[in-house]
């Protein structure tokens, strides 16, 4: 079969190497010039910062397993970084809970090697935004935007389309597909805001990651705990769900602003940062995933799949849940056809 992917994240990523693997003729589509979607690392003059993802944890052993091959490959490693609880500058231990016990991966040198990895071998087309599916026959044509191919060029003719990308960004184009459509539109997300810190010197706190309570952020962790990144003294803090709703529409230096006052407010430290960015992730973290592991119309031959499914996991949606539901939409496919 012909199949179109559309977003190059660890979803669309991990379905197209299955797809490409049973024999079928891949390509993806991605937006962005970089793949990887949310596993995302951020290149700066003071090099990589993880403004997305900050480490996964695995629960089932299909991704236990993938993390055992990704590590002996070289591509992952844990990360041990001492992790606490922080309110007002007063740092608690985070507790020995079977959630804090689990061992957390990061990929090296930064979260999006892990994709440019598994991206080797896909016919991966980026900055390519998939603006409209459309039906030709019983079979499907993509509309294309992009800067460096024609605007609206037509890719296609394809016998299947996954869509591989959050769910807010998949239900404009699933109006080719009621039935999946309603369902997607079940699945919730929050935004989330990120600023990125440079220090000149070590600001000698006695942690690396932390939980922010009473805060306008929610997590901050020192990227250079992490194996192979750069040396520096390079944080990465993420505004709470509630704040960066309420300040979606912010511009970026107001953003900032309050955000690295919280940061102070937080670490206890008035250092200045030499070097300070933000980044504004529309659709974050699926905070109300859907039931199942996928979506698929047999009939329609088109499906979705992304960190927007439960795929068998409590909680919100995480790289674990991505990685899950991609397999399982490559799995519904090759069931479809035999
Ligand atoms: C700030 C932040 C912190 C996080 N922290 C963690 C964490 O610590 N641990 C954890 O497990 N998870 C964390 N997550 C969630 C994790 O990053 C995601 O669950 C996972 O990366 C989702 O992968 P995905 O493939 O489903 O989607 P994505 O990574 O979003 O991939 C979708 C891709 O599709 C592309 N795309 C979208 N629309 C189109 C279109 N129309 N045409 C072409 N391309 C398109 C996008 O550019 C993107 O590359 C965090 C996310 C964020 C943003």
């Amino acid at each position: 079969m012909h199949i179109a992917i559309v977003g190059a994240g660890l979803a669309g990523l991990i379905c197209a190497r299955q797809l490409q693997e049973q024999g079928n003729q891949v390509v993806v589509y991605e937006k962005e010039r970089e793949i990887c979607g949310r596993m995302g690392t951020r290149q700066t003059e003071l090099g990589g910062f993880d403004h997305g993802a900050q480490y996964f944890t695995a629960s089932s052993d299909a991704f236990k397993n993938a993390i055992v091959g990704w590590r002996k490959a070289g591509w992952v490693s844990a990360w041990n970084g001492k992790l606490v609880v922080l309110e007002n500058g007063e740092a608690e231990s985070a507790g020995r809970s079977a959630e804090m016990l689990k061992q957390r991966y990061v990929a090296i040198p930064g979260m999006s090697a892990l994709g440019q990895q598994l991206a080797q071998g896909l016919d991966i087309r980026t900055e390519q935004l998939v603006k409209r599916v459309e039906a030709r026959g019983d079979q499907w044509l993509l509309n294309l935007v992009s800067d460096t191919v024609p605007a609206d060029e037509a890719a296609g003719p394809f016998d299947a389309v996954i869509l591989a990308i959050p769910s807010g960004q998949a239900t404009p184009l699933l109006g080719v597909a009621p039935k999946l459509l309603a369902q997607a539109e079940q699945a919730r997300f929050a935004p989330c805001w990120a600023l990125m810190l440079g220090f000149q010197d070590s600001l000698d706190l006695p942690y690396d990651g932390a939980w922010v309570k009473s805060s306008r952020l929610a997590w901050i962790a020192r990227d250079a705990s992490k194996q192979q990144r750069r040396a520096g003294e390079h944080w990465v803090a993420h505004a709470s769900p509630a704040w960066s709703v309420e300040h979606f529409d912010d511009d970026e230096e107001r953003a900032k602003e309050k955000l690295l006052k919280a940061f102070h407010v937080a670490t206890g430290s008035q250092v200045q940062p030499i070097y300070a960015h933000v980044y504004r992730w529309h659709f974050a973290q699926a905070v109300q995933p859907i039931a199942g592991d996928c979506l698929w119309d047999n009939t329609l031959r088109i499906g979705a799949c992304g960190d927007w499914f439960k795929a068998g996991l409590d909680g919100n949606g995480r790289i674990e849940n991505a990685y899950l539901s991609g397999l399982a939409m490559a799995e519904s496919l090759r069931l479809a056809v035999h």
